[in-house]
């Protein structure tokens, strides 16, 4: 298919534009501590820095066992085509007042596990077994006051 003499200039003009483009790039990057090369030597950097973590994450797995040589040249043939990893659905609201840990579980205000009060054997939820101990040892504030409740009582 031949060209018309108007789309052949055109087709010239855009050439010579590309070429005076490639011309000062090359220009601009020879002049060592100019924008252009400083961002080049920038990007160079980064992109290096990228392969060498890809290759010694892949290193390690096949190692250490986690992947195998052969899966990794069979996800290379395909383009390295891997599913991105799917999103998560976001957990269901949680009630208020209610605390989530940082694998999302509902964490109830207070401890609910039941532990057995070495005292006096009864079974009280986590969450309280610190006060419960304070009064069943005879220990703490209240336990004190009661204490020096008898002892007034005593002397009367
Ligand atoms: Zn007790």
């Amino acid at each position: 298919m031949a060209l018309k003499p108007s789309q052949l200039a055109f087709e010239k003009s855009l050439l010579e534009e590309r070429l005076r483009y490639v011309k000062r790039l090359k220009e601009d990057l020879e002049q060592e501590g100019g924008t252009t090369s400083q961002m080049v030597a920038a990007y160079t950097s980064i992109i290096d820095e990228i392969i060498s973590d890809v290759a010694l994450e892949v290193h390690r797995a096949v190692q250490t066992g986690v992947d195998d040589l052969a899966d990794v040249q069979h996800r290379l043939a395909n383009g390295g085509g891997s599913q991105p990893p799917a999103v998560p659905p976001l957990p269901p609201p949680v009630a208020k007042g209610s605390m989530i840990d940082v694998f999302g579980n509902v964490v109830p205000p207070i401890a609910l596990d039941q532990v057995a009060c070495p005292s006096c054997g009864r079974k009280v939820a986590a969450g309280r077994f610190a006060p419960h101990l304070e009064k069943c040892m005879g220990r703490g504030r209240q336990a004190s006051r009661n204490a020096n409740k008898r002892i007034s009582a005593m002397q009367d």
